[in-house]
């Protein structure tokens, strides 16, 4: 993986910064290219007064955001950065404050620090940087018209997913989705849209199993609170076409779907590996002693969904269980919607700890 730099990277803050990543970049035999427009990962200067997104050639490109911040709002960074990390379409934010450790917002609402006094700090960074931007995404959908007409209405499972999703939205676990529209110029709404098929910034989903390893899943960057309409925001996922690295998607003709949520690679993985499992609940919320994933991969990525499947291999019931999934969230698994919710219900922390 191949790294440039992009912006001008000339306050004290970022130049000392912009040298250290190149060194520890360089020290793991990553080289450095001129060209951003070649890179697998991107160093992208964020002016927070100004911010404006680096143009990806394609969804392999990594964006890391690099803002040079004045520290405000300290105790809060998700209210003071989280938009800059969505105006920027960043994959991973990096906010440099004067006297302050380094903070870093994820686009799972994470957000954590690298001390900049600690002896191995940049190898810190680098461990904080290299697996994500490393990790393959899969979130492309291919939408084929042929749902049978017998499922056209839904089934008795689709009935269970909207009203868990009632449930859970009560509990106030599903946040409403990010405002992309409204936030977004419209020109880079449309290169996100462009690049990614995304429309929304949604936090968690549903997930239930069909026949096989066949599923019913939500929708992507929508109110999880609303769901309930059969191939537009609820998708019949019938697998993943490696060739293509997507989701392959079955909808009733003529419909107008969302694509389904980005974790639909890992919960069909889930699906293969699990045939005992027949529901999935993910959620940005925790519960105390359920074991966590070492690293948090982005969502939708191969190595996110091997991490939850090893965690799963090492469970006693993986059939009925909770995992954590590093400062994100949780994901539940059951036989059927009712007895997770059982299972969850009063047990939920809302915050989830940052490590
Ligand atoms: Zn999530």
């Amino acid at each position: 993986m191949n790294y440039a730099f992009h912006g001008d990277f000339d306050t004290p803050q970022l130049r000392s910064l912009k040298s250290h990543l190149a060194d520890i970049m360089d020290a793991h035999g990553h080289a450095q290219t001129p060209d951003p427009g070649q890179a697998g990962l991107v160093f992208h200067e964020v002016l927070p007064e100004r911010p404006r997104p680096f143009r990806r050639m394609s969804q392999a490109t990594f964006v890391v955001g690099v803002v040079a911040w004045n520290g405000e709002a300290w105790e809060t960074p998700l209210q003071a950065l989280y938009p800059l990390l969505v105006r920027s379409l960043s994959n991973l934010t990096i906010a440099a404050a004067p006297h302050r450790p380094l903070v870093l917002i994820t686009p799972e609402l994470g957000h954590y620090t690298v001390d900049i006094e600690s002896p191995d700090w940049e190898q810190n960074l680098y461990e904080r940087i290299a697996p994500l931007a490393s990790s393959h995404l899969v979130i492309d959908n291919i939408f084929d018209p042929d749902l049978p007409e017998s499922l056209w209405a839904g089934t008795s499972v689709t009935q269970d997913m909207r009203e868990a999703s009632r449930r859970l939205a009560d509990w106030d676990l599903f946040p409403s989705p990010y405002p992309l529209a409204d936030t977004l110029p419209p020109e880079d709404y449309k290169h996100l849209k462009r690049v990614f098929g995304i429309g929304g910034l949604s936090y968690g989903n549903l997930s239930a199993r069909h026949e096989g390893n066949t599923f019913w899943m939500s929708a992507s960057g929508v109110d999880k609170a609303k769901i309930g309409t059969v191939s537009e925001d609820i998708l019949f996922v019938k697998g993943y076409d490696a060739e293509a690295r997507a989701m392959r998607i079955s909808i009733q003709p003529g419909s107008r779907p969302h694509r389904v949520s980005v974790d639909a690679v890992e919960h069909w993985g889930i699906y293969q590996r699990h045939p005992e499992i027949g529901a999935l609940i993910h959620i940005h919320a925790w519960m105390e002693d359920i074991p966590s994933t070492a690293m948090n991969y982005p969502c939708g990525t191969v190595e996110m969904g091997d991490a939850m499947s090893e965690l799963l291999d090492q469970d006693p019931h993986p059939e009925r269980t909770i995992i954590g999934l590093k400062n994100h969230g949780i994901t539940a698994t059951g036989p059927n919607f009712p007895d997770i919710l059982r299972r969850l219900e009063g047990r939920i922390r809302t915050q989830v700890p940052m490590m």
